[in-house]
């Protein structure tokens, strides 16, 4: 993969590249026609990552079809599918992890203890082996994209970050690979997501300005849908990720919500 980098960017090409854990979506596929519009080569990854899933989560269960997501990415102009193997990537000994100190103590890593640990240490493995000039995050996974930022501004990594829109269903849910989980009923359950932050977004624009308030609104929202149980709901500075009392400048409101036993989660900024 190295050798491969190292090539083409000698030719004079600009390497994009966008790590995964597969079951591409349109989400998916929006970040690789970013990264295809950015540089001149496109490499994507695809590794559902074992240290960042905790004991009792869907690692086990994560959705897998290769064949298909080989597909898709070729269909999309995608050059390299990089797809490295567990053992390689972690051989017995492993015992080296990227941390961070305070970003992670917000919204997921809370309830996710040791997840961006794995993350960093998962991106970071991929950024050394890849060795791309750009990579494209989604901003679907807001703490991602903003921890991610900080570790490459903070370890030198020579790389430009993008963060990429958030990409929907026609009726607003956010696209994941986790949907596929979902049974029809609680595929429309899933909407109270991205209907509790329009709601949230509408009482701000009728100067609702209390966080506190809009949090409750929400949390009798979402309680009222059946089958719901609420990770966390939060109203925080984009930036730090801190809670924000008092919305006077465009805040991060994001959610996770368990709908039956899949882990949705969704934002917006307001
Ligand atoms: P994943 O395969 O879930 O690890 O996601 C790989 C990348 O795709 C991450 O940067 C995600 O933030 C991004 N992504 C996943 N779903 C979406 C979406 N609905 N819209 C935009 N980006 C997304």
């Amino acid at each position: 993969m190295t050798d491969w980098s190292e090539r083409h960017r000698r030719e004079g090409n600009v390497i994009s590249f966008i790590p995964t854990m597969g079951f591409l979506h349109e989400g998916h596929l929006s970040l690789m026609k970013e990264g295809l519009l950015q540089g001149d080569k496109l490499i994507i990854s695809i590794f559902v990552n074992p240290t960042q899933f905790g004991p009792g989560e869907d690692f086990d269960a994560y959705p897998c079809d290769l064949e298909r997501d080989f597909q898709l990415a070729e269909d999309i102009g995608v050059d390299v599918v990089f797809t490295p193997n567990k053992a390689d990537f972690y051989p017995q000994g492993f015992d080296t992890f990227i941390d961070q100190e305070q970003l992670p103590n917000h919204l997921c890593g809370l309830s996710r203890s040791g997840h961006f640990q794995g993350v960093m240490t998962i991106v970071t493995k991929l950024f050394h082996v890849v060795n791309p000039d750009i990579a494209v995050f989604g901003e679907k996974d807001f703490q991602q994209l903003a921890i991610i930022r900080r570790m490459v501004k903070d370890l030198n990594f020579n790389i430009r970050i993008i963060g990429h829109p958030i990409v929907r269903e026609s009726d607003g849910l956010a696209m994941s690979s986790r949907n596929s989980k979902l049974t029809p009923a609680q595929r429309i359950t899933g909407l109270c997501l991205i209907n509790s932050l329009k709601k949230a977004q509408s009482s701000l624009k009728n100067n609702k300005t209390n966080a506190a308030a809009i949090i409750q609104d929400t949390v009798e929202f979402i309680g009222s849908h059946p089958d719901t149980e609420i990770d966390y709901i939060k109203i925080c500075d984009p930036d730090t990720l801190d809670d924000v009392d008092s919305i006077d400048r465009p805040v991060v409101m994001a959610m996770a919500v368990k709908v039956g036993t899949t882990r949705l989660i969704d934002n917006m900024i307001l």
